[in-house]
């Protein structure tokens, strides 16, 4: 597929999230599709906008937006070389937890952003997406920052931007991770891969 095509397929993605109208959250609130560019080789999914994702119909531009956006900066990624999404498409009520009849009536609109982009690695960012690809099971503070195949992809589980901003330890971890991050996506590209430890 190329890029414009691509582009064309999220677009018509984008149109028909928006005519659900807030699906199970309801009328009043505004699409938030995801953005960046088709041909992203990451993929960044958080869990859901918040109330400035809302007002702005786009991801990650409040407090821990620009944090997730400065620190991809910081470490040479382009935001255009990427794609930045969430798990639930519209704002849940007071910010709270999607629940699984939620994440579920949204699946279909992220599994097709997946197979149109093709990353070369997905970002979870916080427990709901890395969920999706991991199972319940795992625990983040024990396997962020460690790389492992599911499926085609590279599954790349990172603590959420709002959790370091709670916690300076938890900080700490989420700026290592972007530099493991780094190296990892130069060694896909490379094709070197196979020498890092998945788990
Ligand atoms: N938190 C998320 O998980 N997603 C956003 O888009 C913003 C904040």
């Amino acid at each position: 597929m190329t890029k414009e095509e691509k582009q064309l397929k999220l677009s018509e993605i984008a149109k028909k999230i928006a005519a659900t109208k807030g699906g199970p959250f309801g009328p009043e609130l505004n699409p938030v599709p995801g953005e960046g560019s088709p041909d992203a080789e990451i993929l960044f999914i958080g869990e859901g906008p918040g109330f400035h994702e809302d007002r702005q119909s786009r991801p990650f531009v409040g407090v821990s937006g620009q944090l997730l956006r400065r620190t991809m900066a910081e470490n040479g990624f382009n935001e255009k070389d990427v794609f930045i999404t969430n798990i639930v498409k519209f704002r849940p009520p007071e910010n709270r937890d999607p629940t699984p009849e939620e994440i579920e009536y949204f699946r279909p609109f992220l599994d097709d952003q997946i197979k149109i982009i093709n990353p070369k690695i997905i970002v979870t960012l916080g427990r709901f997406s890395m969920y999706k690809f991991l199972g319940q099971g795992v625990s983040i503070t024990k396997i962020h920052g460690n790389p492992k195949k599911v499926d085609d992809f590279l599954i790349f589980p990172m603590f959420h931007p709002a959790a370091a901003l709670r916690d300076p330890r938890v900080m700490q971890e989420f700026k290592d991770d972007f530099k493991k991050l780094k190296k990892i996506l130069k060694q896909v590209q490379d094709d070197t891969i196979k020498q890092y430890e998945l788990f």
